[in-house]
């Protein structure tokens, strides 16, 4: 008999702690990194001084750095620094700084075979970890590339700390995400749609529930929960092959917001944390109350205001979500697709009305 296994790429360097910062030279080369030239990746922005810190610091231990300082989460970036690691032969790729700087030289690390350390200077989204880049490509508009889990994460929780309180409420988002992300899987197992696969979903499920219990998103301990719940998803990414347990119906309308709203979109994790109260609606879900509850204590959004948006704003991207991936089956993919249905949606979700959407187009057999 034949027996079918599967492998899963886990990072052979993981730290995560306050000052480890500085230590990056030391964790690389104690983690067999070829430190023969190493490219460097940040932003231009107030991270760039972190990034500073880290080159300074792998200089003096004598490695060769080439620092590319302008990333902003653009394809032909990451298509640049690909030629430049190619031209300059580098051997190891870290990118220090937010989610748009990892995802650059994480898609450029993946396409020449290159290795790849993340250092994230802020926790707004699990794509510290993921094998997975999302980017702006020419036409404006963002997509996800395919890309490889880094080999190396570091994360000092003492710059997380120092990045802009709506990053880690970000995280937060992002993270919870994957409980509503894990209904719509399932669901769509049950109904044939999709094949469900138990053990990523436990992981994504199990990462994301630590946070429903924080008390506050200040201090150190509990970035580090945050940290800890978004490297374990993208560590279920890895085990399903798709970004699945991470994304169900409340990412369609994140990226149909993303495209309503171009500049003016808030972060991925503020719009689907909000996107995510509708789902879980959708759903019907018993622990709504819950979810509604965390999210009011540690300042998560609880209504389309709270992020400057208008409820029909937010009609629009619910009916427009499901169209941008037609091969991702939620609770969306059937239900709630006139504007009416929306409205009555969003009423449970925002106004948290005990209301029963059972008289609205109830799931088909
Ligand atoms: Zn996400």
């Amino acid at each position: 008999m034949i027996t079918r296994r599967r492998t899963i790429d886990i990072p052979r360097l993981l730290q995560v702690d306050a000052g480890c910062l500085r230590r990056v030279p030391s964790l690389l080369a104690d983690h067999d990194f070829d430190l023969g030239c190493v490219l460097l990746g940040s932003g231009p922005g107030p991270t760039r001084i972190f990034a500073e810190g880290v080159a300074s610091g792998l200089r003096a231990h004598g490695v060769q750095v080439l620092h590319v300082s302008h990333l902003s989460g653009r394809l032909d970036q990451a298509a640049s620094t690909a030629a430049m690691i190619i031209e300059e032969g580098a051997t190891t790729a870290v990118a220090v700084g937010g989610g748009r700087v990892i995802d650059t030289v994480k898609l450029a690390a993946a396409r020449t075979g290159t290795d790849f350390v993340s250092v994230p200077t802020a926790v707004s989204n699990d794509g510290i970890s993921s094998p997975v880049a999302s980017l702006v490509g020419k036409d404006g508009k963002r997509l996800s590339h395919a890309a490889r889990t880094p080999c190396g994460i570091v994360v000092d929780v003492r710059a997380i700390g120092t990045a802009p309180p709506t990053t880690i409420r970000a995280g937060v988002g992002d993270l919870v995400s994957n409980l509503t992300a894990c209904l719509d899987w399932r669901l769509a197992g049950q109904k044939g749609r999709e094949h469900y696969d138990a053990y990523p979903a436990m992981l994504a499920e199990s990462a994301a529930r630590p946070v429903l219990d924080l008390e506050e998103l200040e201090s150190h301990a509990a970035h580090e929960i945050v940290a800890h719940g978004l490297l374990l998803s993208g560590l279920a990414m890895a085990a399903a092959g798709t970004s699945r347990p991470c994304s169900g119906a409340e990412h369609l309308i994140s990226h149909a917001l993303d495209a309503q709203l171009g500049s003016r979109a808030r972060l991925h994790g503020e719009q689907v944390a909000l996107a995510c109260l509708v789902t879980a609606a959708a759903h019907e879900w018993s622990q709504m109350p819950t979810l509604l509850d965390t999210f009011r204590r540690l300042g998560l959004p609880t209504s389309p205001e709270d992020l400057g948006l208008s409820r029909e704003q937010v009609v629009e991207a619910v009916l427009a979500g499901p169209q941008l991936r037609a091969d991702r089956w939620t609770i969306l993919s059937e239900r709630f697709r006139t504007a009416a249905e929306v409205d009555e949606l969003l009423a449970v979700a925002f106004d948290g009305g005990a209301r029963s959407l059972d008289r609205l187009s109830p799931v088909s057999a």
